[in-house]
């Protein structure tokens, strides 16, 4: 295991039944209060590939994707639940691990042909990630890659990403 990896796994705690009964929450919220791990984490994500923009994810994406592009010389990008966004936007749903969400990104917020990085802070079933995949595309963007803290294997998203590479920090 890398050093990476290590100072990860002991900043992430699991919380049982959160949201719901038989959930088991992965709080990343030690990481990011420890400004080593903290900064190990984005400087990691700034550099996996050289793009144009980083899309972060409602609401805890936007902890990571926001400093990492800042970070990597690229635009941010946010990708909300449905109403948040105050332009015309492009919208998908899906399920989630509990229950089922719309998201939604401006139609505008890409340049043609864009380079983005998509990231978030946890890949369970995938339906999130693979939601904002078909944002990023329907609004004239080309996905590079995924990244994701912590990709939870059991669950299988990885199969849902339809072949888009994806980076996990840790998969546990
Ligand atoms: P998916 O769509 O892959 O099933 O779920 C991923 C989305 O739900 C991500 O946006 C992530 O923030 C959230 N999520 C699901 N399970 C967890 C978890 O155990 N911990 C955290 N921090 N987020 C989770």
């Amino acid at each position: 295991m890398s050093e990476l990896q290590r100072l990860i796994l002991d900043r992430i705690r699991d919380i049982p039944d959160y949201p719901q009964t038989g959930v088991l929450f992965k709080d990343i919220t030690p990481l990011l209060a420890d400004p080593p791990a903290f900064a190990e984490v984005v400087n990691e994500l700034a550099g996996l590939h050289r793009v144009d923009k980083i899309v972060g994810i409602e609401a805890r994406g936007f902890i990571l994707a926001a400093p990492a592009a800042y970070k990597a010389g690229a635009g941010f990008v946010p990708v909300r639940k449905k109403g948040k966004l105050p332009s015309e936007t492009l919208e998908a749903s899906y399920d989630l691990e509990y229950g089922s969400a719309t998201i939604e990104v401006h139609r505008d917020a890409f340049a043609p042909g864009d380079r983005v990085l998509i990231v978030d802070d946890v890949l369970a079933t995938g339906g999130t990630a693979c939601a904002a995949v078909e944002l990023v595309r329907r609004a004239g963007a080309d996905v590079v890659a995924i990244a994701v803290l912590m990709e939870l294997a059991s669950l299988r998203g990885r199969e849902r990403l339809d072949g888009v590479e994806l980076h996990s920090l840790v998969i546990v």
